[in-house]
């Protein structure tokens, strides 16, 4: 059987929280679309990790994790989470990558960065580390698959034919001395190849194998529905697809084996870098909210952009994913307030709204809001649903119906044992 879990809003949901918890009964856990560009904040025996690349299921060593051909590869950040996790005491993580995966390149990374630059004021909140340089390659064919760095002829010729271009137009753009030295980009892919080389497996085999023989297989999203390239909030998007659907594409999977698709959703919202966001709080009362929460990027460490829940993003973000689950995590932190306002409409020129817009009407967009009374108390300790506080029940059950999905966990508190099950 295959499950995903996935992100139904702007990323950082507690998707990598869920993938740890459910890895425990799953033989395969795969990245399969995104890089090193965000970061999954786990909490377990071996501490509190920032994962980046490395799927979630790397700390059980019954799980093999693969990064599939979807993902993009930063073979340097690749390395260096593995030396991190083996630090902590994980001795032999279970890792493979897939044969067919792009390698994200130094410059791929120096572009992002020169680019966001250029734009000023008008750049989209990248992370820089090379994702949109990176998949506008691989869509323009002049990616580069790992497969070919093991030729040494053909990949000095390819890297002087697309580098090359890419001179010109550096030049052009952000002056001659950003240039990219062709040499230096060859003997990178040599030092890394033999380190790489055991690692690398046909990974689509090996899944549909692991199907066949009906092993569990957990599909890992990064980012979340609205982020998605076409579905998403474009242009400030990321440049590959978060959704359930492209584990098709992203790991070699057939559409019809995902059986599962938890949705995560947080019981309010948050986001990281440009574009609207119209349940956004400012103030005092945002810092309270990132400060109780640790509204931090786990990759950046830049302090998130906060907001009220957003049924309408949500409910659209479930509906994309073809959510079969949702799960609604960080439902602990809203303990202090008094009244929950909830998003269940847009007001967009006058008029009610309640089908998730294109972003240029987004951009206009006033959320209209339904006031929930709090809870006023700590629920972290609660490991059953009918033990939640009245106030806490009707605050979920009020989400459930607005954005029409089955909300069957809840997450109250970052550890794995912090859930409590519908
Ligand atoms: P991801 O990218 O979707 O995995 O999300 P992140 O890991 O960036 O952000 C989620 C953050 O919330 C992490 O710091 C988690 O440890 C934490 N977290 C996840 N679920 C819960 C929860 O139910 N309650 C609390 N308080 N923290 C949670």
């Amino acid at each position: 059987m295959v499950i995903a879990i996935v992100g139904a809003n702007w990323g950082d949901e507690g998707k990598g929280k869920m993938s740890d918890i459910l890895s425990k009964d799953a033989n395969v856990v795969v990245r399969y679309q995104g890089g090193a560009n965000a970061g999954h904040t786990i909490v377990n025996e071996y501490g509190k990790t920032a994962l980046h690349l490395l799927p979630s299921g790397i700390f059980r060593e019954n799980v093999i994790n693969v990064i599939g051909q979807g993902v993009a590869f930063d073979i340097k950040a690749f390395f260096s989470e593995l030396d991190e996790i083996k630090s902590k005491g994980m001795k032999n993580p279970n890792i493979v990558v897939s044969d067919r995966v792009q390698i994200l390149m130094p410059y791929h990374i120096k572009l992002d960065e020169l680019e966001e630059e250029r734009l000023g004021k008008a750049s989209f909140g990248s992370t820089k580390s090379g994702i949109a340089p990176f998949y506008s390659d691989k869509y323009a064919k002049i990616g580069i698959q790992v497969s070919e760095i093991y030729d040494d002829e053909y990949i000095k010729n390819r890297l002087t034919n697309i580098l090359t271009a890419k001179n010109k137009s550096i030049a052009a753009l952000y002056g001659e001395d950003k240039q990219i030295n062709i040499e230096e980009m060859y003997e990178y892919l040599i030092k890394f190849r033999d380190k790489l080389k055991p690692y690398l497996c046909n990974t689509v085999k090996l899944l549909n194998d692991k199907i066949k023989n009906n092993e569990t297989i957990i599909l890992e999203g990064q980012l979340g529905t609205l982020r998605d390239l076409d579905n998403g909030i474009y242009p400030f998007t990321t440049s590959s697809s978060p959704l359930a659907g492209f584990g098709t594409v992203g790991a070699g999977i057939p559409p019809y084996e995902i059986k599962k698709i938890y949705a995560i959703t947080k019981a309010y919202s948050s986001c990281v870098g440009a574009g609207a966001f119209t349940t956004e709080m400012f103030g005092e009362e945002a810092k309270t909210l990132r400060d109780i929460a640790g509204e931090y990027g786990a990759k950046t460490g830049r302090p998130r952009r906060v907001g009220w829940f957003d049924a309408v993003a949500t409910r659209y973000g479930c509906m994309v994913q073809g959510a079969t689950d949702v799960v609604m995590s960080l439902v602990d932190v809203l303990g202090y307030l008094d009244k929950i306002p909830v998003c269940t409409a847009y007001e967009i020129d006058g008029k009610i709204i309640k089908d998730f817009p294109t972003t240029m009407e987004l951009n206009k967009a006033k959320p209209i809001y339904e006031y929930l009374e709090g809870w006023k108390c700590d629920i972290s300790n609660i490991k059953k649903y009918e033990d939640l506080p009245e106030n806490a029940k009707k605050y979920i059950e009020f989400i459930e119906k607005e954005i029409g999905y089955p909300i069957t966990m809840i997450g109250n508190g970052p550890k794995r044992e912090d859930i409590i099950i519908r």
